[in-house]
């Protein structure tokens, strides 16, 4: 298929500039980017690749490093990872601590805050030194020693984080963080800081389009049954309370960041990353999402 005429075309037919929306304002470094960037890489299982625009200039991943976190919470804990978070989509939005109060502090999934944060708390019991450890396996995934945290988002999101703090404070008093609340947050804030472009972000997901194997090494690093897992909860967790509308409209698990960022795969064939930092109001690219949908229609290939 002609992948690269697809993303010209669907490219051509959006304009950025025209795209409804708005750039994540709480965490004031998010603000100063750009809403008129547009990048988008696709990567496909033949190790072709195909990009468009600002596909190689890093933004912030903020949430989408969460799928990360997880698969290396999972390579560690396996099964008994489940009795720390559900894998329920939540349909609330990614910071809200509602649900908490009746489930017993017991996260609805591991892709919203409350979840990531119960991730972190673990790696933190599991690992020595779990940020250099996220760092290492990032760098493995995209085959490349060029990816870093950006302390000043990461300070900026902790000079605004009282919600995050409450999330791990409440869910302490239900015995599920067993660590210190200041080194979850700072491990959490961390994650969420991470730079990265479209074709890294793509390199790395393609591990969930290729049954846990780097495409290049061919290294094993998530069993068949862990891939199927994380890519499960992706479809249906992976875009906070519109998860549902992502799998109607593009068809692929994937997740998000408040960045603008988004990560998707199509288990077999392709891992995709686009980047627009405007976002609709239930905090997903507005502009990411019509061109996964453009590109998931004109290629007929999705998952459904
Ligand atoms: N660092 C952000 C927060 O905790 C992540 C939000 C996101 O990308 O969903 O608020």
């Amino acid at each position: 298929m002609e992948y690269q005429k697809i993303i010209d075309e669907i490219a051509r037919e959006i304009k950025p500039e025209k795209f409804p929306g708005e750039v994540a304002e709480y965490i004031p470094e998010l603000a100063k980017v750009s809403g008129d960037k547009f990048g988008i890489h696709m990567h496909c299982i033949d190790k072709g690749h195909y990009c468009h625009g600002d596909s190689n200039e890093k933004f912030s991943i903020q949430s989408i490093a969460k799928v990360f976190t997880l698969s290396m919470a999972v390579r560690q804990m396996d099964e008994d990872l489940w009795e720390r978070t559900d894998v329920e989509p939540s349909g609330d939005p990614f910071n809200s601590l509602t649900q908490l109060e009746y489930e017993s502090g017991i996260p609805r999934n591991p892709l919203i805050n409350a979840g990531a944060l119960v991730i972190c708390d673990v790696l933190l019991s599991q690992m020595k030194n779990p940020r250099a450890e996220l760092l290492q396996f990032v760098r493995k995934l995209v085959g490349s020693d060029d990816i870093h945290f950006d302390e000043t988002v990461a300070k900026s999101e902790a000079k605004h984080g009282a919600r995050n703090a409450a999330l791990v404070s409440f869910m302490k008093s239900f015995d599920n963080i067993h660590n210190k609340t200041e080194d979850v947050l700072d491990l959490y804030f961390h994650t969420c800081s991470l730079s990265m472009t479209c074709k890294e972000l793509a390199q790395a997901f393609m591990i969930y389009a290729n049954r846990g194997v780097i495409l290049e090494t061919g290294e094993q690093i998530l069993s068949g049954i862990q891939t199927k897992r994380i890519n499960a909860i992706m479809q249906t967790c992976g875009f906070y309370d519109e998860a549902g509308e992502f799998a109607f409209r593009v068809g692929l698990p994937g997740k998000s960041g408040v960045g603008g960022g988004i990560a998707a795969v199509h288990p077999g064939y392709y891992s995709v990353a686009v980047w627009s930092p405007k976002l609709n109001p239930k905090s997903n690219s507005a502009l990411g999402m019509r061109v996964l949908e453009l590109l998931t229609t004109k290629t007929g290939l999705s998952v459904f």
